[in-house]
């Protein structure tokens, strides 16, 4: 029997069985107490034993059981009796503290129900544990908070809310739905939210309102992004409706090259501008189309707020009795949500990491199922390799006079002088998140 087969050097192993699937092993504390915990007398006897089962790490395939043999003892002093305290072991969970360790680790990779399995606890205790251990990473990485934040929508399961930074192209949150009391609660809970100045969201009341009513100083911007989409919406719309007419043949074709009308004008390629314009010549509904949803495009590149108006009453006035319909979800929102969709001119948040949400929010799914929300939030909040920081070195403070007199510095004052480098952390990274699940590495 090998002596140390736990690699536990507080423990001498005593004796070890195997089974098809299981290691029972028997060990015992190398060192007991040196005094009373009640009133810290040396001078105590022993008073029997009991065996305590704890589990450790699965070890080549097989769950792992250690029997404790653990001795209690009789004070002289206070006559009060009490057990040796076992090291490295978690009396909470009657697990070794590193079987604790691992199973907060894989608890946020895999399901539950494979790592109950292959220790051999029951899958609510895993959830304990990864509860603590999430706990314990909430604390741990206290995600600055964004001078321009990003609220979006994600889809794990169900529609749930993203805190971007913006600046650092991070996720800093993902709350478990879109609801006004959830956005409150969180916003409200941000370390100085005071500090956020710019919000850019869809258009979505409960957004507008949390962040009003919790930050009314932060000016928000309907994301550039969810804006133009509904032109490219309205667009798809007309190319619908214009299959009535065609031959199958066509409507096999139009969608074929639908891509094309979803492009900016200056973007097309030589073969796709003809592509575009074979279909527009013959198609004269979807050439006006194509018109209207550039010219709204061209609204962006306005210079200022009262360029983007006169822009958008032109291209309104623009609209012909045929396709104002298809465009009559842009009209209404721009009626309901102009002044923070203009706000955009005046402060031009820019969503460069738009597409690498669009990305993630793509391949997030793939992370499957048989996880519960706050299992994927951890997941994706705190992937390893994905997560961003900055570091700053701490402020200069002025020497102090009794420093200079001592000519050295004592041991204790280079203590006190060597400032630890301060780490922040920034959240996520979007793009790299992204990869990493593609990769099938989350
Ligand atoms: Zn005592």
């Amino acid at each position: 029997m090998p002596p140390n087969i736990l690699n536990l050097s507080a423990y001498t192993v005593t004796s070890f069985q195997e089974t098809d699937h299981d290691y029972h092993i028997d060990a015992v504390a190398v060192r007991g107490p040196i005094a009373c915990p009640h009133c810290h007398n040396e001078k105590f006897y022993s008073y029997g034993r009991r065996e305590q089962m704890v589990k450790d790490l699965p070890m080549h395939g097989k769950r792992v059981g250690i029997y404790i043999d653990t001795r209690r003892y009789r004070c002289r002093s206070c006559l009060k009796t009490f057990y040796e305290t076992l090291p490295s072991i978690n009396a909470k969970r009657s697990m070794t503290n590193r079987l604790v360790d691992w199973i907060g680790k894989q608890s946020i990779k895999r399901t539950f129900s494979s790592i109950a399995e292959e220790v051999g606890v029951a899958e609510g205790t895993v959830r304990l544990i990864f509860k603590d251990y999430v706990a314990d990473l909430n604390d741990k990485f206290r995600y600055e908070t964004p001078e321009w934040m990003g609220i979006d929508e994600i889809h794990l399961i169900r529609p749930r809310g993203v805190i971007a930074n913006i600046r650092e192209k991070t996720i800093v949150e993902l709350l478990p739905n879109r609801t006004k009391e959830t956005m409150i609660r969180y916003l409200s809970g941000l370390e100085n939210h005071s500090k956020v100045r710019y919000v850019a969201i869809d258009m979505w009341k409960p957004y507008r309102d949390a962040v009003q009513r919790v930050m009314p100083d932060a000016t928000i911007i309907i994301d550039k992004f969810h804006v133009l989409r509904m032109a490219n919406d309205a667009m798809e719309r007309v190319r619908k409706s214009c299959r009535e007419s065609l031959t199958p043949k066509q409507r096999r074709g139009l969608m074929h090259d639908r891509f094309v009308m979803l492009k900016r004008e200056d973007t097309l390629s030589d073969q796709e501008a003809l592509l575009l314009s074979g279909w527009t010549k013959n198609f004269p509904t979807l050439g006006r189309a194509y018109q209207l949803k550039e010219d709204f495009f061209k609204i962006y590149d306005s210079k200022d707020k009262a360029d983007a108006l006169e822009k958008f009453a032109a291209w309104e006035r623009s609209l012909t009795q045929e396709l104002r319909p298809a465009f009559s979800n842009l009209l209404k929102a721009w009626r309901n949500w102009q002044p923070y969709i203009t706000a955009y001119f005046d402060h031009p948040v820019t969503n460069a990491y738009t597409e690498s949400l669009n990305n993630l929010i793509r391949v997030v799914n793939r992370l499957g199922r048989g996880y519960s929300f706050d299992a994927l939030r951890a997941k994706i909040l705190y992937a390893e390799g994905a997560l961003k920081k900055r570091s700053v070195k701490p402020k200069f403070n002025r020497r102090q006079k009794s420093e200079r007199r001592a000519g050295e510095m004592s041991y204790a004052m280079m203590i006190q002088h060597k400032e630890i480098k301060r780490e922040i952390q920034l959240g996520a990274d979007i793009s790299t998140l992204a990869k990493m699940i593609e990769n099938g590495r989350l």
